[in-house]
């Protein structure tokens, strides 16, 4: 009896690894073409990190004229959860990172690879586990739960290194005899890799984004095929990578220390490992204190979050890929309208360390994302929005004629307004334009400078009935504000003003702010020509009667 007999024992209908070297043979790909996956486990709530992941490799794969798919991992059945393949899909969707390659439902899946879920290969993962078998570099182990207890115990007493390796491996050296009589006899058994490392040994690599790292050898003979027939990831990914001809494994940094393990089983194997590239984990500030954002703690750390609180998708990517490479604010500065697929992204200028992620800072990059939108765009996402999680904006924005007018206000010129950094934003930004929201609620006209109600109140009725005229250009317009000014004694300028303090009580932009007060209860707004232009001479009336003081 030999391997070859005790791997046909174990497998019996396994098919020869050469089988699936042709099925899927080395992509057909021009020079320097990277391939790039993203490789989540359906656990429900998509992570944000996944899509961060899925924008770097869609960006680098589509500069490369390369292939970025991606692959469910579904090995350890206890973590998926029900409708877990749809979230990614859908999120990928929503986020605009849909891959070129991988599931589209469930079962069915577009590209030459597939399938894309581990729990679909099984038998693949199986072969190559036999092809291992039969070269002598996996085995059966038949230690029960209590054995591999009892070993840990007694490395513990013995303060050594835990795990199932070297002498404690003990079923790495049973003949195949003996294994063949456990199996026939029915003993249950999961298969090992047989390291050949040394921990005393170190192993040198050179991560794409970490650089230069050392470690011991892996020594450990850990398993491949667990007890339902399903691999481990560790295994999974290398027969999966290698089929799937993947160049870069771009991977989260807790990764990096299975590296070790990783290049020996692609050596042992026999298969040219890929390039590994360990992206920073995104961290959160969270009192002073750096962590990981956790799907556990944060809100924002769930791609949910940002559809709720409707975060443009645009905007969260814009802001990622400021994470990502610190170049990309100066390119995006210099190219506001290119499509960020176009920025030249490269893998080895992630940071080293972790990428702190800012909401603050996110939400500012969105205010300038939705500035340079249409009015028409920003109609559009914000009825969208409004549809599934605001019924209030949802109905005034029924009047899309009246609603483009709204949003066009300082939109569309050099400097465009900055006032909306998420749809959830909207309703508070345009309320006043709409009289049935604005009459419902209560108003406190706190007057600034000009706050006396004699004043307040001429300075109304002056100026709707002698000087605001619906057909005035914007400058007719401040030259009669000017003029109300001057008419009732204010500084017309500015300047003058401040030149003669003890001359004057207050200037035009006090009369400003009268009126502005007057129109939409604040103190700030978008360009008030605008608004006015908008509302018209007799809704203005209306708003000015409300207002005056009492
Ligand atoms: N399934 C692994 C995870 O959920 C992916 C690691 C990899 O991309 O290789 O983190």
């Amino acid at each position: 009896m030999n391997y070859k007999d005790l791997a046909d024992l174990i497998f019996p209908d396994s098919k020869e690894i050469s089988y699936y070297e042709e099925k899927y043979p080395k992509r057909d790909l021009p020079e320097g073409a990277m391939v790039l996956r993203v490789a989540p486990s359906p656990t429900g709530n998509v992570h944000i990190g996944t899509i961060y992941q899925a924008l770097i490799d869609k960006i680098a794969a589509k500069r490369s004229n390369g292939v970025f798919y991606v692959r469910i991992e579904d090995t350890d059945q206890k973590r998926e959860v029900e409708g877990g393949i749809a979230q990614i899909i859908r999120s990928m969707k929503d986020f605009d990172v849909l891959p070129d390659e991988g599931m589209t439902t469930e079962n069915e899946w577009e590209g030459n690879y597939g399938p894309y879920k581990q729990s679909l290969r099984k038998e693949i993962y199986q072969a190559y586990a036999k092809y291992m078998i039969e070269q002598g570099k996996a085995y059966p182990c038949f230690c029960s739960q209590e054995e591999l207890d009892e070993i840990r115990e007694k490395q513990t007493a013995a303060k050594i290194r835990p795990g199932y390796y070297g002498v404690w491996a003990k079923y790495r050296t049973l003949p195949v005899e003996e294994a063949a009589e456990k199996i026939k006899n029915g003993e249950k058994y999961i298969i090992r890799f047989k390291s050949p490392g040394r921990e005393d040994r170190k192993i040198k690599h050179k991560d794409v984004i970490k650089g230069n790292v050392e470690f011991p050898e892996n020594d450990q003979d850990i398993v491949i095929i667990k007890a339902d027939g399903l691999p481990t990831y560790h295994f999974a990914h290398i027969v999966d990578d290698h089929l799937m001809g993947t160049t870069h494994v771009t991977r989260g940094d807790e990764w990096l220390s299975s590296v070790p393990l990783h290049l020996q089983l692609f050596q042992e194997i026999g298969f040219k490992a890929p390039k590994y590239a360990h992206t920073p984990t995104l961290l959160k500030n969270d009192n002073g204190n750096k962590r990981k954002i956790s799907k556990r703690k944060d809100a924002e750390a769930a791609t949910s979050y940002y559809l709720e609180e409707g975060i443009p998708a645009q905007s969260v990517k814009e802001y990622l890929l400021n994470i990502a490479n610190s170049s990309f604010e100066n390119w995006r500065r210099a190219n506001p309208d290119k499509d960020i697929e176009e920025f030249d992204f490269q893998l080895n200028k992630m940071s080293v360390s972790g990428a702190l992620f800012d909401m603050v800072k996110l939400l500012d990059v969105s205010k300038i994302v939705i500035s340079r939108m249409t009015a028409e765009e920003v109609y559009e996402k914000s009825k969208e929005w409004a549809s599934k999680y605001n019924e209030e904006l949802n109905k005034i924005l029924e009047n899309k004629e009246y609603a483009l007018k709204v949003f066009g206000i300082e939109r569309g010129n050099k400097k465009p307004r900055k006032d909306i950094a998420k749809w959830s934003d909207v309703l508070e930004n345009i309320e006043y334009m709409y009289d049935e929201v604005f009459e419902s609620k209560e108003h406190k006209y706190e007057y600034q400078v000009i706050n006396d109600k004699e004043s307040v109140n001429q300075i109304l009725d002056l100026y709707i009935e002698k000087y605001y005229d619906d057909n005035d250009d914007k400058q007719q317009w401040f030259d009669k504000i000017k003029e109300l000014a001057g008419k009732m004694g204010y500084a017309t300028e500015v300047k003058e003003f401040k030149a003669n303090p003890d001359k004057y009580k207050a200037h035009v932009g006090d009369v400003s702010t009268v009126l502005r007060i007057a129109l939409t209860d604040r103190t700030n707004t978008p360009d008030m020509y605008e608004i006015m232009k908008i509302l018209g001479r007799d809704r203005i009336a209306k708003r000015f009667a409300m207002a005056k003081i009492k």
